[in-house]
């Protein structure tokens, strides 16, 4: 098992703004501008043993906690959104697989993620069903040596740069929508084709295109119970590492509004006036709203780890506040995203200018569609229909 490059887990935060500074920055406008993948700042995660920085240690793994990850996802979408939404996907299906797969999986998997050899992708959205995080149309059909699965993937993100797809399915033919499983398909035995193009506003490294996927997944491959998976893993690390791209994107947005903001006192300062606190003081209003959007995370990122071995985590409770999370964050970019923009004003509308919003603005559109904000809602409303506290 190569370990040698492995960061420590305090090292991750670093490892990641360091990826960001010398490559994801310095590719991130001709990745948005060619809609391409991002192969070199995925180069660079794959060496730095980031894909492996959630297995645990007693599979030989760094064990860095949802908080580091969170951060580290930040610091990357400071440079590159796009990047930064691959690194927190691969996270969030490695944090479902080393609590929830079985030890066979988890044994082979991880020394493949310790050596970055193994990015994982996800296909949960299924055509026909839309956004439903719950439910599935296709099915394991069982073979003789385990399962077939079928399955028209509506939106798989760097599904062709990827080595390995996780995709939730049906138990069985005959099982309902909800009784869900989660199969780990990997090559030799995965058929990925793409059926689409992925040419969108924002976030367009990601390459998230619609595929057909056939695969032959053995029985250790399989996540029997997706249900409880989802409650105690998925959902919560995905609020918080989706949410960890928008935080970054806000962060992003308050750097350079404060650039332009300081750039313009020193020019005032240098030609014998009194610098007009009119931009500072749009600027400490950005600052609040900003404090926020990092205490939601931090708050979000803490609770999990603090509960993720409780039975908490497995509560309405639980679930809704980490759905807050993500249902928070996802309108705190937007509104950090505009107000910076009225700050730098004219350098903030530009494209290519040291102070632009325009890419920003755009990946950040997608913060309330990427789970849509409604589906969380919904289950939140749901919830509190039995639920004695708000
Ligand atoms: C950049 C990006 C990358 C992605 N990558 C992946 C990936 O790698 N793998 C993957 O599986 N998916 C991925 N997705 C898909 C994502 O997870 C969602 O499935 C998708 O964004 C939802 O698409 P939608 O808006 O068409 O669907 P919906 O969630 O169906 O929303 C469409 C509209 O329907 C309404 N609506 C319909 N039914 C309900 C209901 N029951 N409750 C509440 N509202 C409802 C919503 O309000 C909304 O207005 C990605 C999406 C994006 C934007």
């Amino acid at each position: 098992m190569e370990l040698l490059t492995m960061p420590r887990a305090d090292d991750v935060v670093a490892s990641a703004r360091r990826i960001g500074e010398e490559v994801a920055g310095r590719c991130a406008e001709v990745v948005d501008r060619d809609s391409r993948f991002p192969s070199e700042t995925v180069a660079g995660l794959r060496s730095s043993g980031l894909l492996g920085a959630l297995v645990p240690h007693e599979l030989g793994g760094p064990e860095a906690s949802l908080q580091e990850m969170s951060q580290a996802v930040s610091a990357l979408a400071q440079y590159c959104a796009s990047s930064a939404l691959v690194l927190a996907m691969h996270q969030i299906q490695v944090a479902t697989l080393m609590r929830h797969a079985t030890n066979e999986a988890r044994v082979a998997l991880a020394p493949r993620l310790l050596s970055g050899e193994l990015l994982l992708a996800s296909a949960n959205s299924e055509v026909g069903l839309g956004g439903e995080r719950r439910s599935s149309l296709c099915a394991l059909e069982p073979t003789e040596g385990g399962f077939r699965l079928d399955k028209q993937a509506s939106t798989v993100s760097y599904g062709e740069f990827a080595d390995g797809v996780v995709a939730t399915a049906r138990r069985g033919p005959e099982s309902r929508a909800n009784d869900q499983v989660l199969a780990v398909c990997l090559p030799p035995s995965l058929e990925l084709d793409p059926t689409g193009e992925w040419d969108t506003l924002g976030l367009r490294g990601t390459r998230s295109r619609p595929c057909h996927l056939v695969a032959e997944v053995p029985p250790e491959m399989v996540v029997s119970d997706y249900a409880d998976a989802f409650m105690r893993t998925s959902l919560p690390t995905s609020a918080v590492l989706l949410s960890s791209v928008w935080w970054g994107l806000a962060e992003a947005a308050g750097q350079r509004a404060h650039s332009s903001v300081r750039s313009k006192a020193r020019k005032e300062r240098m030609s014998g006036a009194e610098p007009s606190l009119r931009g500072a003081f749009r600027l400490a209003e950005l600052g609040v709203l900003l404090h926020q959007m990092r205490e939601v995370l931090a708050g979000g990122a803490a609770a999990y780890d603090r509960s993720k071995d409780s039975p908490e985590v497995a509560t309405f409770q639980f679930s809704s506040r980490m759905d807050n999370v993500k249902l928070s964050s996802s309108t705190l970019v937007l509104d950090i995203a505009q107000r910076a923009m009225g700050i730098c004003g004219l350098g903030g509308y530009e494209n290519g200018s040291q102070t632009s919003m325009g890419r920003i603005m755009r990946d950040a559109a997608a913060a309330p569609l990427m789970v849509n904000n409604d589906r969380a809602l919904e289950a939140t409303a749901q919830a509190l229909l039995v639920m004695k506290e708000l």
